[in-house]
């Protein structure tokens, strides 16, 4: 079997991490009981993070980036899979403090792999990707704190043109909730309505200077954003309400006050995707594969290849990419 593989290697010099394509031998891959054949990773906001060097996102270097991917198994230590078996990874600190996705093999702990979902290719999985383990984990938190569908019932969805935003606005008006999709870019709104939006608002009418309450409006809302635009969100819950925050593309700042919560009843569920165990992972992927339809994943998904990487990271740290970036390891 080939002994070298090829990985975006990420090294750090005068303190900046460099981005280069290396072939590299297996023997360099870090400990773990399964080798995967990686054939897709994505490109999430963490991974621009990690490939600019900001927020410390990568804890040691070299680091091989992708903070989730697809494969077979080459190789395996453990029973609980076999060479030849389809495997999807998201989270656990891989691309982080792991060698992750944007690399022809990964070596991990089987405890954080999960059979590929039946009906979907691996292409179509990384297409969903963090972002949309992210999303349906939103969905499913508004959900378990009372949200049912229902006509009148809107549930907002901010930086809807965004990864995690554009599957949360695919799943969510698929599972029959009526979604109203927040963006900052007026070019996305045909997108936004085709994946299911029922209707668009600006992102300005969130940050708009108002009192500590406003109109109460939504039943629910996820909110990748954070920053002013949660703040916005927060004063125009409507009461008894739920938002579940994911993200902080906005900001990691919140300047609100008390009143949504006590006057409000409005609850805030904070969403991390990194550390979900292993059964609720598969509860997961069990309402993607039932919320998401092949047509929506070709609307979402653009394909690129790693030498794109540096450039792709920057453009998405810029709010630029519009829907999902699914990294063909093997292109
Ligand atoms: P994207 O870059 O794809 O989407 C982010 C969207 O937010 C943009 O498309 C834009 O949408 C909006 N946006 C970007 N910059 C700003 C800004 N300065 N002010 C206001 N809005 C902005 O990122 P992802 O969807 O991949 O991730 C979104 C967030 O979720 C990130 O913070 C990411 O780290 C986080 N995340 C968290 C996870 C978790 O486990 N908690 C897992 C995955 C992601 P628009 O123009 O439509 O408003």
């Amino acid at each position: 079997m080939k002994q070298t593989f090829e990985a975006l290697v990420l090294e750090q010099q005068d303190g900046t991490p460099i981005a280069t394509i290396k072939t590299l031998d297996r023997d360099a891959l870090p400990e773990g009981d399964v080798l995967v054949k990686v054939a897709y990773s994505s490109l999430n906001y963490k991974d621009g993070l990690a490939i600019l060097g900001r927020n410390k996102v990568v804890r040691s270097y070299p680091m091989v980036p992708g903070i989730d991917f697809a494969g077979t198994v080459l190789e395996s230590a453990s029973p609980k899979y076999k060479p030849g078996d389809e495997v999807v990874l998201t989270g656990w600190g891989v691309g982080e403090r792991h060698w992750g996705g944007m690399a022809q093999l990964a070596r991990v702990k089987s405890e954080w792999l999960v059979p590929a979902p039946k009906g979907l290719s691996l292409l179509q999985l990384m297409g969903i990707g963090t972002a949309g383990f992210t999303a349906m984990l939103c969905l499913m938190a508004l959900e378990e704190r009372g949200l049912t569908p229902g006509e009148g019932r809107e549930v907002l969805v901010t930086g809807a043109s965004g990864g995690v935003g554009g599957l949360a606005v695919a799943m969510g008006s698929a599972m029959g909730h009526t979604i109203v999709a927040a963006t900052g870019r007026e070019e996305t709104h045909d997108y936004l309505k085709s994946l299911g939006a029922k209707s668009i608002i600006d992102r300005a009418e969130l940050t708009t200077p108002g009192g500590p309450l406003g109109t109460a409006r939504w039943s629910g809302a996820v909110d990748t954003v954070g920053g002013d635009v949660l703040a916005g969100v927060l004063r125009t819950m409507a009461y008894g309400t739920t938002v579940a925050v994911c993200g902080n593309a906005g900001g990691p700042e919140l300047h609100t006050t008390i009143l949504p919560f006590i006057l409000r009843a409005v609850s805030l569920v904070g969403i991390d995707s990194l550390p979900v165990p292993v059964e609720r992972r598969r509860e997961v992927w069990g309402r993607i594969v039932q919320a998401i339809s092949h047509d929506i994943l070709d609307k979402v998904v653009h394909v690129a290849a790693l030498v794109e990487m540096p450039t792709l990271a920057h453009e998405i740290l810029h709010g630029q990419i519009r829907g999902r970036v699914v990294v063909d390891v093997n292109a």
